[in-house]
């Protein structure tokens, strides 16, 4: 048609921005779609202050594609002579070049003005490619940085422009006082997002907008998309904010209407540009979203409030205190939930769930009944937003005044407030918002006039696309349900890990008889630790001591292993014992590599002389190969006719069919940390390449998923090897990714290597070469991370985690044993086997958590290499690459 006739065919412009309040990782996510974004061959744009930079949009009008005239473009000798001078924020800013329309451009950063240009090839065989803009960025300039002739030129005054810090819309100034009020909406390049993973908050600004609200808010809003022919918009905030991209996305054919009649827009921009698309990507602390399990940010609020009360835990118990905590929600428990589960607190106030009745009494039972058995310290977690069941407030310092008055305990109170917004995001949330910003450009570019608007979410670990008025409605029903008192149904909106935490805590904070099973239905459930310690393998323990005792069944530990079982190394776990499990990292049982093979008679033996009704196994491929052999040996002894579970806990995350195995997590956090730090040192010494080399056994996945959340450009696995020609090639990406940097402000960069890649190609190999090949375009070093991976204290996601599998664990054990026991003394004789679903691992697969029967882990099983066949992560170390700046690897995700 004549519409499509006119269409411009140039690339699709992408613009992202941040809006509502901050949490850590959307400056990953706006990294991810920027630079996805141009390896999909889109240009990028970032809009500073949320929905206000859209609003406010930039004071300097950009220049009609058609009124372009060389003699308006800055010479690439000035765009190399510019000198950033600022990070941060200044950084991307000080980054991006000059406007050069008629020119191939640069995203690299101005330096690489002089190299020639190649076009950005997605069918490109050669590996080295790297990515590259397809054409000038624009918002630089006709307008803005050279507002009224200011400036042109002068490369100082250009590099001055931009502070060190993010600029605020109210104290926006330059090194000189001016203003920068004026310029919102900025085309940015590969290297403007430099180093952006591992910062917090957000970097381009964020900002409630009351215009937004309003029509005429939203008709500047689209006139300035309109303006810059941004078709694709992404957005990371709240509810309120992805709601604000929907009304916009829906009003748009009568916006563009009504800027058409009025001459504001001409027929051409009328024509191509008839639909907005947009995305939503959820950042909040609150994990207040419905139809997703994690939002961005709230892992690493989590990190913040574990800290905290880890840290007042021990003096509280020091002095015997009490110790109430407030922390952030103000609609949603998720944080004071996963807190008391991670923590082990005593009580928890939220608002999806309100005491009910006389609360204070309830409260003060609970906490006087801890403290009889032994507890030194107490703490209640208060979410700011708790309720009791008449929707009264209850507030931290009323719960105070309570434990003091009523129990006469020595209480303080806790408000940690914004520490929770603060800090480095965790491993977690990187990756989250990584995966989450790469899907986000996959929907921008994928949608059509008939798609919904989504939102990018996560079921479980699959990344998920939800129609945003879905998700949005659903959050607020669960704020309507908490209006109406009807809190189960607010509950029923959570997702099923909130569900399944909320009984987790009540479980084991409780020491109520009113679940105790009946007499002749209790059962002797043992735990067993094997294989190599892992974070959350004592947490998970913790869990399954308190759900035993809590039903009154007998949870005994097995130490060490199953040499200790043989040696009658058994006792019984108390619900004291284990109170400060959560926290601990090890193994507080023993463990080791020991295989019930070693002498299955004698483990049948020791199963059945202390009378054990099912058994539970926390470890990683060595406690599924166990739990194989223990089934495998079921015909030939009759004790093993008992049901049994197997937790996966391995940094390693190396156990077939599940997607995660508990203590990766932790495992993660800890490489995060240690390359953040790497990486600085590098970047100091400006040209230095480090090869960093992780454990992981013969999987691959810690340092995929390592090298993804550092930002890492390369990384080596087990799975694919390390061969001289991809070792060359990688040098020789190496060698041009250097070649691109600016003088004086080369980046230190990460390779990851995954210790077995290659028993030839060695970490200090690889090294050697890379610094052989690098000459004087870079050095390169190595550093060895080791044993230091498997962590102190537990992550709080390992832990939560920890205390979910370990429930469902448990509810296995005592279903399958109940079952047994009605089946033997009727008709079954004990010779018969049991059904083969009575032995299981529990698995995260996908969407779904899951019993996997032996038989289907073992289908999923590389035996010889001790891994997993179809593993989740796999496409995850083209993703790295590609984020790393290689191209010819873009197909689709
Ligand atoms: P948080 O989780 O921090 O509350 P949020 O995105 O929900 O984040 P809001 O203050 O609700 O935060 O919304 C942020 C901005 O989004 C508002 O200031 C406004 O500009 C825009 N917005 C919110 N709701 C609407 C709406 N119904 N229509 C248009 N714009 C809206």
């Amino acid at each position: 048609s004549a519409h499509t006739a006119h269409h411009s065919a140039g690339p699709k412009k992408i613009a992202v921005l941040t809006s509502g309040g901050d949490s850590a990782g959307m400056n990953a996510a706006v990294r991810a779609v920027v630079r996805y974004g141009i390896a999909r061959g889109c240009q990028a744009y970032i809009i500073r202050e949320g929905w206000e930079g859209l609003v406010r949009g930039n004071a300097t009008e950009p220049t009609p594609a058609s009124s372009r005239h060389p003699s308006n473009v800055a010479s690439p000798a000035i765009n190399a002579a510019l000198n950033p001078r600022s990070v941060g924020f200044g950084q991307m800013m000080s980054k991006l070049s000059l406007d050069n329309s008629d020119r191939p451009d640069d995203p690299f950063g101005s330096a690489s003005a002089q190299n020639a240009w190649t076009p950005m090839a997605f069918d490109s065989k050669d590996p080295n490619a790297i990515a590259r803009l397809s054409d000038a960025p624009l918002s630089f300039g006709y307008g803005g940085l050279l507002r009224d002739g200011a400036g042109e030129g002068d490369p100082d005054e250009l590099a001055a422009t931009f502070s060190d810090h993010p600029p605020t819309i109210e104290d926006e100034v330059d090194d000189n006082g001016r203003s920068l009020k004026d310029r919102y909406i900025v085309r940015v390049g590969w290297d403007d997002t430099r180093s952006w993973l591992g910062e917090g908050g957000t970097l381009i600004g964020s900002s409630r907008c009351p215009s937004f609200r309003t029509r005429e808010g939203r008709l500047k809003a689209t006139h300035n998309l309109i303006k810059y022919g941004i078709d694709c918009l992404a957005i990371c905030g709240g509810d309120g904010s992805l709601t604000g991209a929907d009304v916009l996305r829906g009003e748009w054919p009568d916006l563009i209407r009504e800027l058409h009649a009025n001459g504001t827009i001409t027929d051409d921009q009328f024509e191509e540009h008839q639909h907005l698309n947009i995305v939503g990507l959820v950042g909040s602390i609150d994990n207040d979203m419905s139809m997703t399990d994690q939002t961005i940010g709230a892992d690493t609020a989590l990190h913040r409030i574990c800290e905290a009360v880890d840290s007042i835990s021990s003096t509280a118990s020091s002095h015997s205190r009490a110790f109430v905590i407030e922390v952030m929600g103000r609609h949603c428990g998720w944080l004071a939930l996963m807190a008391g589960v991670a923590t082990g607190a005593d009580f928890i106030f939220i608002p999806e769930d309100p005491p009910s009745g006389d609360w204070e009494e309830e409260l003060c039972g609970v906490l006087h009944h801890h403290r009889q058995i032994g507890k030194r310290k107490s703490i209640v977690i208060v979410a700011e937003g708790a309720l009791d069941a008449n929707l009264k407030p209850i507030k931290g310092d009323y719960v105070k005044d309570i434990l003091t008055k009523r129990l006469g305990l020595d209480t303080r109170l806790t408000t940690l407030g914004h520490t929770q917004r603060g800090g480095k995001p965790s491993a977690a949330d990187r990756i989250l918002a990584t995966l989450q910003g790469v899907k986000a450009v996959e929907a921008l570019l994928e949608a059509t006039p008939e798609t919904p608007s989504y939102m990018i979410g996560i079921q479980e670990n699959k990344i998920t696309k939800v129609p945003l008025l879905e998700a949005v409605a659903q959050t607020k029903a669960v704020a309507e349900a908490i209006e109406n008192k009807d809190f189960a149904k607010a509950i029923s909106y959570r997702d099923a890990d909130f569900q399944d935490m909320l009984e987790a805590f009540k479980i084991s904070s409780s020491l109520s008889q009113a679940d105790h099973a009946p007499e002749g239905q209790r059962l002797r459930l043992a735990i067993i630790h094997v294989g190599a310690p892992a974070g959350g393998m004592n947490a998970a323990t913790r869990q399954a001591v308190r759900y035993c005792l809590a039903r009154a069944h007998t949870p005994l530990g097995i130490h060490n292993g199953f040499e200790g079982l043989l040696d009658d190394n058994i006792t019984e776990l108390t619900w004291l014992r284990v109170d400060n499990w959560t926290t601990r990292g090890g193994s507080e049982l023993g463990t080791n590599r020991t295989l019930p093979n070693v002498d299955m008679g004698g483990i049948a033996a020791a199963l059945q002389r202390h009378k054990i009704d099912g058994l539970l196994l926390i470890g990683g491929f060595e406690a599924f190969s166990a739990v194989t052999m223990l089934e495998k040996a079921r015909k030939d002894y009759p004790a093993l006719h008992i049901p049994i579970i197997h937790i996966p806990a391995t940094i390693s995350n190396n156990v077939p069919l599940t997607d995660f195995s508990l203590g990766s997590d932790t495992s993660l956090n800890v490489l995060v940390s240690a390359c953040d730090a790497i990486k600085q040192s590098a970047s100091a010494s400006r040209n230095r390449v480090f090869v960093v080399e992780t454990q992981g056994g013969m999987s691959g996945y810690l340092a995929t998923l390592g090298a993804l959340a550092v930002g890492a450009v390369l990384v080596y696995t087990p799975e694919e090897g390390i061969n001289l020609r991809t070792l060359l090639e990688d040098a020789e990406f190496l060698k041009e990714r250097y070649k691109l940097d600016e003088k004086g402000q080369q980046e230190g960069r990460l390779v990851v290597r995954s210790e077995k890649s290659s028993s030839v190609y060695t970490t200090d190999f690889v090294t050697k070469v890379l610094k052989e090949e690098g000459k004087d375009l870079f050095d390169a070093r190595s550093a060895q991370l080791g044993h230091t991976l498997q962590g102190l204290v537990p992550s709080p996601l390992d832990r939560t985690r920890a205390a979910r599998m370990a429930l469902l664990s448990v509810k296995f054990l005592e279903k399958h044993a109940h079952a047994r026991s009605q089946d033997y003394t009727g008709r079954r004789r004990t010779a018969d086997l049991p059904p083969t679903d009575t032995a299981a691992m529990i698995a995260v697969r996908g969407s779904k958590i899951l019993y996997a029967k032996m038989s289907d882990v073992i289908s999923h099983t590389d035996v010889k290499l001790r891994r997993g066949e179809d593993v989740w992560w796999y496409d995850i170390k083209r993703l790295v690459e590609i984020l790393g700046g290689r191209t010819g690897l873009v197909t689709s995700l």
